[in-house]
């Protein structure tokens, strides 16, 4: 968790407002942001590659909410998105078309056509089949376009499987042994297609260096191969993956990590692309709820609160740990093992399991690390409205996504009219 979410006389704050306040004012469920802690791991990631041209695209679909691409925007960032609803976020939130970085593989015609007419920065591009698409529009357009293959390295990221993106097995990315013909290929056949670029994105949630050490060599002899043919290229994409620590896990300082990617790659030559997402806003974010019932079974405590699998969808999805934290501290009561689970008909419907917590009904608790893959990740199962987004800058709260009503759920549906 962020330093920019700490307890006060036993009072847990988002910056210099306690979360009993945003629980009266907002409700809950709710998602709670610290502007400053945004701010803290982006100036992060721009002194860590401050030596080197770089720039850091921001995963748009780690948190999509306007506020915060509008932050990022003001800083500066770029953004990697993959699909024309992301764009039209991004752009809707005052970013720059042409710092944005299109990846994905299944970019639709529309959504290809969009992205030129736009002016997008780069397409990384997935397939040979996606390129051939994305060539034929560029020429129907008549306008040129910026190109990067995304190599799949076959690199095990060492991630949960479900977030491993860089093995052969996976869906992503262009095979390593095939790339250096496609560029042949590009080159000498594809006049609306710049090359100016070669990326790859081997997975989320990265705890160690080493993986990105094996794909950093890898990238590099391809980017050889392709010199020794005659073809010459701006930019390296890193993508993303940096982790973070929920639990106990170690992952490496973004400094750490910048100082590899740099020392490694400067020698290139290459402007370096990096596509943060989690590792930017995970700690940013809390998920305030609020402990509807404590249930004793014979196996189990059960403290059922107000949010659920549909608000935070991680733990059923991964298994995912978060740290849960009570917003007022009851030193005086005992702790009791609960599993932390909400509201919703299913038994994956859980936020965390074996939990000592000192809680009765009515208690205020929060999730934490759900800045990432949090409140993008939520969905109306049992007709849940999706919860408020409120972000903290200092002792003011700005509500930066309105709670759904009911009405909202049904309102696109219709009845059939006999
Ligand atoms: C998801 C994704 C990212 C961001 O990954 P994080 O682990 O959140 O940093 C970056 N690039 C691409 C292509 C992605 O699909």
């Amino acid at each position: 968790m962020s330093p920019y979410f700490s307890y006060k006389n036993g009072l847990l704050y988002a910056e210099e407002v306690n979360l009993v306040d945003v629980a009266t004012q907002a409700h809950t469920p709710c998602y709670v942001y610290s502007r400053h802690a945004l701010i803290h791991n982006w100036q992060a990631f721009a002194e860590a590659f401050k030596t080197v041209p770089h720039r850091i695209c921001y995963a748009v679909k780690a948190n999509a909410n306007l506020a915060i691409l509008n932050l990022l925007a003001a800083q500066g960032a770029g953004f990697d998105i993959v699909s024309s609803g992301e764009l039209e976020r991004v752009l809707a939130a005052g970013g720059r078309a042409d710092k944005i970085i299109f990846s994905g593989v299944a970019k639709q015609s529309a959504e290809i056509l969009r992205a030129i007419e736009v002016g997008v920065g780069c397409f990384n591009v997935e397939s040979v089949s996606e390129l051939e698409r994305i060539h034929t529009l560029a020429a129907r357009e008549q306008k040129r376009v910026n190109i990067a293959i995304r190599i799949n390295p076959n690199i095990d990221a060492r991630t949960h499987p479900y977030i491993a993106t860089g093995l052969s097995n996976n869906k992503f990315g262009i095979d390593r042994y095939d790339v250096v013909a496609l560029y042949k290929k590009i080159q000498a056949t594809m006049p609306y297609c710049q090359l100016t670029g070669i990326a790859c994105h081997i997975g989320s949630q990265l705890t160690e260096l080493g993986p990105f050490v094996e794909t950093i060599e890898c990238m590099l002899a391809v980017i050889a191969e392709l010199k020794r043919a005659g073809i010459t290229l701006k930019q390296i994409d890193m993508g993303g993956g940096l982790g973070v620590r929920y639990r106990d896990e170690t992952p490496p300082a973004i400094a750490e990590y910048g100082r590899l990617l740099c020392e490694k790659l400067k020698e290139s030559g290459l402007e370096i692309i990096i596509e943060p997402g989690r590792s930017l806003v995970a700690d940013t974010g809390i998920l305030l709820t609020r402990v509807e019932y404590l249930k004793q079974t014979r196996a189990k405590n059960f403290a059922i609160v107000d949010a659920g699998m549909n608000d935070l969808l991680r733990p059923a999805l991964y298994e995912a740990w978060h740290p849960i934290l009570p917003v007022v501290q009851h030193s005086d009561r005992p702790g009791v093992l609960y599993d932390v689970v909400g509201p919703v008909c299913e038994s994956a419907d859980f936020l965390g399991k074996n939990r000592l917590l000192a809680l009765a009904e009515g208690d205020l608790i929060a999730i934490a690390g759900v800045g990432a893959y949090g409140a993008c990740m939520s969905s109306n199962y049992n007709a849940r409205p999706r919860a408020a987004e409120i972000m903290v800058d200092r002792e003011k709260m700005y509500v930066i996504r309105e709670r759904e009503t009911v009405q909202d759920l049904f309102a696109w549906e219709k009845v059939l009219l006999c």
